[in-house]
This record gives structure tokens, C-alpha cells and sequence, in this order.
């Protein structure tokens, strides 16, 4: 077997888009075909272009791809890429390993360790954010896998004080915090996706890794690989992430999405 060359793409606001993330620019008349990557109760509810679709099967065979989302697995199976299942997929920040889109029990394992060791519980987390004084911007929390927590948030109602405390709180708990979009996360550091994606590599033997991704969620992940994207818009976008393998798309929105996927293509067929 020859060493793959793995390409590792967050999905959210880097391969799909839902219709407040499309940031098209220009004339309705001048926007580009679309194809629904995600049904939710009944109604389209992401998309990619339709260059982007075809360029993704492309990848597909010419590398392996392991998308790597902070998605639930049930949350990941709505969405549909081209092509068959991916060998390896990211669900869940790295909390969930689908091998053949099976959840991996020796990694499952792997990771309880490791947060019994070193993180707070999950109901410590979930407490601090249920404080009453908080309701104002936490207007919903969710749990995700029993690995970690989400809020739906109001971000014009949520003090940048409240992200910076719950920062240095879930730091000294062994968590971290991400905000994208309406959503607030609160992850246990070993729930990562360059962790996992590392195990991908190791698994597979893997001579290079390639990986796109936009928020603080996918930083490790880009910092790992040799190759990295990320789009003009997102979290690691508005914190100044750069890095000297790191390339930037020239746009923003689902036309960034496209332009990875493109400059993915040409790297992964010209190894
Ligand atoms: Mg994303």
C-alpha cells in the first residue's frame, strides 16, 4: 500500500455553508450553482457550490479525505458529501472517531483516560454556564455526545468579560472555549481534532496531511499539517491566525469554501 496523502477538512463555514454564512458578493444574476449538503426537518439547510461538490469528488480520489467537524455524529449524518464514506471521519471535535462510519471504541477509551485524568467534569462546566445571571446570552445549552458542552448564544447580548472569564475558568479546568456564530463551546483539551486527525495519520501511514479549517477548533489541526487553508472569514480569521504553510483564500463565504477545495485539488495531484 502507498503512503496517502490525508486531507483533513472542517466542515462547517469551510466546505459548507448555511444561508447566513453564503457572504456572496455581487449580483444575484452573477451567483454560482449551488447543491444542498445538509436536509434538516424537511428544508435546505447548508450548501456548497457546485464546482465545490465536483472538486471534493476529485479530492475524494486522489487523497484521503477525513472530514473533521466539532459535529455531532448524528449532526455529521445529515450532511452529504459526494462520493462513498470516508474511511476516517472527525466527529464531535475529535471525540468521536468514525472508522468506516462506525464510532471507534479504542479510541472512545482512549480519550475517557485521558479526561479523567486531567478535566473537570462536564456538569462542573455545565453549572457555570446555567447561572442564572448568564440567561440573558446562554439562551440554550446542549450537551454533545456526553463528551462536552454547547450554548446557543446571543452574541450582541454576551460581554467579551464573560468569554474572557469563562476562558480562564475552563483553562484551569483543563476545557477550552470557542465562539462561532451563535454557538459557544466548551471542550475538554483532549477532545481535539489534531489529535485525532494525528491517530488518522498514524493508522494510515500517511506521507502528508493537508487540512482546511476557520475557527479556533481547528488551529491544532492546521499547525499539524503540512499544507494548510483557511478562508477570510471565522474565528481564526478575526484572531490574525497565520502561519508560514498556512494559505488564506482570496475570498470569503461558500466561494472561499470552493477556492480551498481547488487549491487542494491541484496539491494532492501534483504529489
Ligand atoms: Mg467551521
Amino acid at each position: 500500500m502507498t503512503s496517502p496523502t490525508l486531507v483533513a477538512c472542517d466542515l462547517d463555514r469551510t466546505l459548507i455553508y448555511s444561508k447566513s454564512a453564503l457572504w456572496l458578493e455581487g449580483a444575484d444574476k452573477d451567483a454560482p450553482a449551488m447543491v444542498v449538503a445538509e436536509v434538516y426537518d424537511g428544508a435546505p439547510l447548508s450548501f456548497m457550490t457546485l464546482a465545490a461538490q465536483q472538486l471534493l469528488g476529485a479530492v475524494k480520489e486522489s487523497a484521503t479525505f477525513v472530514p473533521a467537524t466539532t459535529r455531532t455524529q448524528a449532526q455529521y449524518e445529515r450532511v452529504q458529501l459526494p462520493g462513498p464514506v470516508p474511511e476516517y471521519a472527525i466527529t464531535s471535535n475529535g471525540g468521536v472517531l468514525l472508522h468506516h462510519g462506525v464510532p471507534d471504541a479504542q479510541w472512545n477509551a482512549k480519550l475517557s483516560a485521558l479526561m479523567a485524568e486531567s478535566c473537570a467534569p462536564l456538569e462542573t462546566i455545565e453549572a457555570h454556564l446555567s447561572k442564572p445571571e448568564f440567561s440573558a446570552w446562554i439562551l440554550r445549552l446542549r450537551r454533545a455526545e456526553d463528551l462536552f458542552a454547547y450554548a446557543i448564544i446571543d452574541r450582541d447580548l454576551m460581554p467579551d468579560s464573560f468569554v474572557a472569564e469563562l476562558e480562564e475558568l475552563c483553562a484551569e479546568a483543563g476545557w477550552s472555549v470557542s465562539v462561532q456564530g451563535r454557538k459557544l463551546y466548551c471542550v475538554p483539551a483532549p477532545i481535539n481534532k489534531a489529535d485525532a486527525l494525528a491517530e488518522v495519520a498514524r493508522r494510515t501511514g500517511a506521507a502528508s496531511v493537508i487540512a482546511a479549517g476557520d475557527s479556533l477548533l481547528d488551529q491544532g489541526m492546521l499547525e499539524l499539517a503540512h499544507v494548510a487553508f483557511r478562508p477570510i472569514h471565522g474565528e481564526l480569521h478575526d484572531a490574525g491566525f497565520a502561519a508560514s504553510h498556512l494559505r488564506l483564500t482570496s475570498v470569503r463565504g461558500i466561494l472561499a469554501g470552493e477556492e480551498m477545495l481547488r487549491e487542494i485539488l491541484a496539491e494532492v495531484t501534483a504529489a
